[in-house]
């Protein structure tokens, strides 16, 4: 059995737990270094950590300003050096093969959830990369989810700064076959990859929480 992550060769005795495990290979020490979190304060709502002197976590107050608040936000893994490497690979040089490790990690209620609407990527996006990084881990852990929404929009949200992305225009629109008025009364997920000033998330969801849903949370599979 060869790690996904690391590609080294896992001697583990066959048991029954590895035996249904055998499918997400994944070695003891890259499951340990993945899933390990940095020391230090964090935010209660977003997990970010927080500086020394932060009284209050900074995006989340800038958010409150902004954006109706989620119910609550989940976060699988934290972001260090690890975790970032998987997301370069898995996004970047187009390892598909690590949608399965992020999916080992995925724990959520999605039972909870009537609805489980991941981000979506634009068009030139998916023509580029082949695959929507988000639904793909869903795909690989067998969640079912509602391809809500769709986005035209092609710059890179690490190529904007704050202002910017507020500025523009919200980029989420409710794709023409889906039924959006059912969401009213619904409890509903709002599903990423990765959560770093929280604003496309945000955005998704004041896209969804103009049908009236009776809350949204969010799940990210990490914190930067
Ligand atoms: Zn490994
Ligand atoms: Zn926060």
């Amino acid at each position: 059995m060869i790690c996904l992550y690391c590609h080294a060769d896992i001697k583990e005795e066959v048991n029954l737990i590895t035996l249904f495990e055998r499918s997400r290979p994944l070695c003891s020490s890259c499951k340990m270094s993945l899933s390990r979190w940095r020391e230090g304060r964090r935010c209660k709502f977003c997990h970010r950590l927080m500086q020394a002197d932060e009284a209050e976590c900074a995006d989340c107050l800038f958010l409150s300003a902004y954006y109706e608040r989620p119910g609550e936000i989940m976060s699988m893994l934290d972001y260090h050096d690890t975790v970032k490497m998987l997301f370069h690979r898995y996004k970047f040089t187009k390892d598909a093969a690590l949608a399965e490790v992020l999916a080992m990690f995925l724990e959520c209620r999605f039972g909870e959830y009537d609805f489980s609407i991941p981000i979506p990527v634009s068009e030139v996006r998916l023509a580029e990369r082949g695959y929507n990084q988000t639904e793909m881990v869903l795909d690989a852990a067998g969640v079912k989810y509602h391809d809500a929404l769709f986005t035209e929009k092609v710059t890179r949200q690490s190529e904007l700064g704050k202002m910017d992305r507020l500025s523009a225009k919200n980029p989420f629109r409710f794709k023409a076959d889906f039924n959006a008025d059912a969401l009213e009364g619904m409890k509903v997920l709002v599903v990423d990859d990765i959560y770093t000033t929280g604003i496309t998330v945000h955005q998704a969801a004041e896209t969804l929480f103009s049908k009236k849903p009776v809350k949204i949370d969010m799940l990210t599979f990490s914190k930067a």
